[in-house]
């Protein structure tokens, strides 16, 4: 469900791309009275058609949302020039003079702003929105794209900057997710409706927090994996809590105060490596001591953002 602050969002957006196309359809207007001297009827007929025309070419392009960002990243270079671009995001392969501070902490609806306090804001990639999670795994990525390549891979809630360096990588991923249309299949990671042993690699970055249940869901992503398969998972993790905290709850509120955000079900805590291990995968964390700085930071941008990303490889009972 979307927050009120992301419908806002839309209407000022949807204000916005409306007033942008008045413009040619008022200098038009302009023209056509001036200096042609028409008809005040055909005046209004002929603005309003270029009104129309001008308000479709906006909404594509929107929706080219690549496209945009590559044009503003092109404004972007001219404003910061190389010498002060110190910082690098891997996702979407663009230097950059700093990461962005998005103001969760500001969408109350949303967020525990209390979450947010202690940590560093300005972690976020402001052309493809990566958080540290995912350009540590990025970086990962960098290293392993042998077995990216030989792996057929099912990405679940896949990620905008991620599925950008797949795209640029040239590794095919399928999709899934169980509300997201754009998804290649619809997937309830708790019953997911595939055969046993399909895929070499799933992954499912920030979803166990979701679900109705997360011991399902990692049962059900080891019986899709086949022998020797690789899980990559990462959720929220607690650092003062000793294991997992959980509690169903249909108030919003209420899950904000219980697990920092409107739709957690559940936090982790320090025994997560041995959870996933008891579902049968013998797991690694990637190690950022090797990340490079330009990177960094990586944790945040809550404290439950430990960013620790695990990497599993399903093991045989
Ligand atoms: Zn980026």
């Amino acid at each position: 469900m979307r927050s009120a602050a992301e419908r806002s969002k839309q209407l000022r957006n949807a204000v916005l791309v409306s007033a942008i196309s008045l413009i040619p359809a008022g200098i038009a207007a302009a023209i056509l009275c001036l200096c042609l001297k028409l008809a005040p009827a055909l005046v209004i007929l002929i603005s309003a058609l270029i009104f129309v025309i001008a308000l479709a070419v906006l909404l594509i392009l929107w929706k080219k949302t690549d496209l945009i960002r590559s044009i503003l990243y092109y404004l972007y270079k001219v404003r910061h020039p190389e010498g002060s671009r110190k910082y690098f995001c891997p996702c979407c392969n663009r230097s950059l003079s700093g990461f962005a501070d998005m103001r969760y902490y500001d969408d109350t609806e949303r967020f525990d702003p209390a979450r947010f306090k202690k940590q560093r804001q300005d972690v976020i990639c402001p052309f493809c929105y990566s958080a540290p999670r995912q350009r540590i795994l990025a970086c990962w990525a960098e290293k392993n794209t042998d077995l990216l390549r030989r792996s057929e891979i099912l990405y679940f809630a896949p990620e905008y900057s991620m599925m950008k360096w797949f795209r640029r990588n040239k590794i095919k991923v399928t999709t899934a997710d169980l509300y997201d249309k754009r998804a290649d299949l619809k997937l309830d990671i708790t019953k997911i409706d595939l055969p046993d042993e399909s895929y070499d690699m799933v992954i499912a970055n920030h979803v166990l927090e979701h679900v109705s249940s997360y011991e399902a869901a990692l049962s059900e992503l080891r019986r899709i994996l086949k022998p020797d398969g690789t899980m990559i998972v990462s959720f929220p993790i607690d650092p003062d809590l000793d294991t997992v905290k959980e509690q169903e709850t249909g108030n919003a509120e209420e899950r904000i105060r219980l697990f920092g955000q409107n739709d957690h079900v559940r936090v982790f805590g320090k025994d997560s490596e041995d959870i996933i291990s008891s579902s049968g995968f013998s797991v690694s964390i990637i190690d950022v001591s090797d990340t490079p700085d330009p990177y960094l930071p990586v944790t945040g941008p809550a404290d439950y953002d430990s960013n620790n990303i695990f990497i599993c490889r399903r093991t045989e009972t």
